[in-house]
């Protein structure tokens, strides 16, 4: 596609016309930061983002010809495939994406679990215009298709009547194949989870072996990584204007010959990461491309440059993340909250999310486990209060009018409930280039993790400002209750006693999930989570907050087992504390090495982030055995305290 577009590339970079001040002194006063925090929400909007006549926002995105001609629409400017049911609802990439490129004046329509052995489905829409954009879905199509144990799963959340099978293994090389088929010399982009983590090489734990980035399998023309809402607008805008699509922040492209750095980078700054050959020699290569890969995606300024071969993958600088006002703006789009009117079967995820509210995205934790770190990054984007009440306001109303009562809002959150509106006291987000485009500054920060060791003075979290919002929230008539249900860090609830006090007295319907994750400290260290003592003490403040207030809740733990450097001995030290609590496991998941996380790197070259070796329980019988020390703990006598509750432990750690 690129090559065949007329206008050069790379384009000069431009001097900064705002320089980034040094790093500054440590500043502790929430204020100061919050100003910090105000001037950088006001520069972030880039020039390719605001533009464009926008589209009148249909009931629903388009799936048929009937349905886009409905519109007034005779042919798409994007076509969307998706490997998830389309559920109108914000939680879903696609549909995020879909809804946000209408709003910038694109026609889209979305083709959802289409079958793979035929283009028929795919060219319901006719051909569109720009180009078609592929997805596995919500999750990684191995992931969802397969247990911890490499056992085929029947279930599937995001599929009508919850059944496996309406999407193929490997996703995004399907249906990339399959839009090719169907749209010769149209351009192809991938994005959602599966490409992201697989954009360089990485650890494929379902055929145990190194895979190439995904760019060399699936013949796409770009990659988009990571929250993909400004790339894939400026995308469709070049694309429009027949421009290079290449260099776009936030997305990569295979460059093909030569296996050395383009052009483009003698004018920025940029990481070489290891090649494919290399790791092929040395595993612990892998663990450094991890490292290397985790600090271009927080430093923000970086290019990133992957030999291959005599080909190589390029990284274009991470793309910014939506200020409050444009988080406030894409939540704000008309969603239904709905399953398509095609379906005739419930689709589980659905009902899942139905009275759910996000209230931002990014998780300063850095756990070595999460895909979160090279997804949506360390840096948090939150809406405003407002527009989270105006959302639950209108979910309630809609409600009422159905003529039920008040809606229970089932959860407010993000990755992590108690970050909304966390931010680094010492960052400004963006500068501003001559051609007034946003250019984010590069972080002075080396650290990997706002919150491990220990929580960084500068990670700056009003839960004060979180409990006044929930309150806010319940005092309003059209709501009946608030509850958080996204995990809770427990380092962080302690370091505010009265938000602490609110969570667990107003906010937790009987049960809060906390990830302490184990409970051995070199465990414990490797995933880069806080000591035991901190859960501990967490769990003695949310008893004596339960008690205070009078009601009966639990917390339910996560917990891990198999995880690289945890042995058998450590799983018995789990087993034991556990057993101390009169606990059942049935929270405990498998560790599954997805792509991309630094714990996958551990696992592949066995050794930790230091580069020591460590034990790591690789085979299905090893990883089995760590998993049942801890369901022997069932064996114990029921204990007069409740009993928890939960799917059993071959969880999907994803996003954890
Ligand atoms: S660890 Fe987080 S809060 Fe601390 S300086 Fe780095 S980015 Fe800022």
């Amino acid at each position: 596609m690129a090559s065949k577009r007329s206008v050069p590339f790379p384009q000069p970079a431009r001097p900064l016309t705002q320089r980034i001040a040094p790093f500054p002194d440590l500043l502790l006063e929430e204020q100061r930061s919050e100003d910090i925090h105000r001037n950088a929400e006001r520069v972030c909007r880039t020039a390719e983002h605001v533009s464009a006549a926008t589209l009148v926002q249909p009931l629903f995105v388009p799936m048929t010809a009937k349905e886009m001609c409905a519109l007034g629409w005779d042919e798409l400017d994007v076509l969307l495939i998706n490997g998830d049911a389309y559920v109108d609802h914000p939680s879903f990439g696609v549909v995020l994406l879909a809804r946000w490129l209408i709003h910038h004046g694109f026609r889209t329509g979305i083709v959802a679990q289409p079958r793979w052995n035929t283009t028929e489905d795919l060219l319901t829409m006719g051909r569109p215009r720009l180009f078609a954009g592929v997805s596995a879905g919500a999750l990684d199509s191995m992931l969802a298709h397969y247990t911890a144990f490499r056992k085929k799963r029947h279930d599937d959340a995001y599929t009508p009547g919850g059944k496996a099978g309406a999407r193929p293994n490997r996703a995004c090389l399907v249906y990339t194949n399959l839009a090719k088929q169907a749209f010769p010399d149209l351009p192809i982009v991938l994005g959602g989870i599966e490409a992201s983590l697989r954009r360089v090489s990485h650890y494929d734990f379902w055929t145990d072996a190194l895979r190439h980035p995904i760019l060399m399998d699936a013949k796409a023309d770009l990659l988009i990584w990571g929250m993909g809402e400004r790339a894939i607008v400026a995308c469709a805008q070049r694309l429009e204007r027949g421009e290079d699509v290449r260099g776009i922040p936030g997305t990569a492209y295979d460059q093909g010959l030569p296996a050395s750095p383009p052009a483009v980078l003698a004018a920025q700054p940029y990481v070489t990461l290891p090649s494919h050959e290399a790791i092929l020699q040395d595993a612990t290569a892998l663990l450094h491309l991890t490292q290397e890969l985790e600090q271009q995606v927080h430093r923000r300024d970086a290019w990133a440059f992957q030999p291959v071969g005599k080909r190589a993958v390029v990284l274009a600088r991470p793309a910014a993340p939506l200020c409050t006002e444009e988080m406030d703006t894409l939540y704000g789009l008309p969603f239904t909250r709905k399953a398509h009117p095609r379906y005739t079967h419930p689709i589980p995820a659905e009902e899942m999310l139905r009275a759910s509210i996000t209230s931002h995205r990014g998780c300063g934790g850095g756990c070595s486990f999460c895909s979160l770190a090279l997804h949506q990054g360390r840096r948090i984007s939150s809406r405003s209060a407002q527009s989270i009440l105006a959302e639950a306001r209108r979910l309630g109303l809609q409600r009422m009018q159905q003529g039920k009562g008040p809606i229970a809002i089932s959860d407010v959150g993000g990755p992590t409930a108690n970050m909304w509106q966390g931010h680094c006291a010492l960052e400004q987000r963006t500068a501003t280039s001559a051609d007034d485009t946003a250019v984010t500054a590069k972080s002075a920060c080396h650290r990997s993790s706002c919150c491990f060791p220990s929580i960084c003075k500068s990670f700056i979290t009003p839960q004060n400002k979180h409990v006044a919002l929930l309150r806010d929230m319940a005092s309003l008539q059209e709501v009946k209750q608030v509850r958080v249900a996204s995990g809770v860090r427990a380092d962080l609830a302690l370091r505010d006693t009265m938000a602490l006090a609110a969570y667990t007295g107003e906010f937790t319907g009987g049960q809060l999930k906390v990830a302490p994750e184990h409970c051995a400290p070199a465990v414990l260290q490797l995933m880069r989570k806080p000591p035991l003592e901190v859960f501990e003490s967490f769990l003695e403040a949310f008893t004596r907050q339960s008690r205070r207030s009078g009601r009966e809740q639990y917390v339910v733990p996560y917990l891990m087992s198999a995880f690289p450097g945890c042995t058998d001995e450590d799983m018995y030290t789990l087993a034991h504390w556990l057993r101390q609590r009169h606990w059942n496991p049935r929270q405990t998941q498998c560790f599954i090495p997805t792509p991309g996380t630094i714990a996958t790197a551990m696992f592949y070259c066995e050794r930790d982030e230091a580069g020591n070796p460590i034990y790591v329980a690789r085979t299905d019988a090893q990883r089995l055995r760590q998993h049942h020390i801890l369901m022997q703990t069932e064996a114990t006598p029921a204990t007069p305290q409740k009993r928890r509750r939960g799917h059993a432990g071959e969880g999907k750690n994803h996003a954890r």
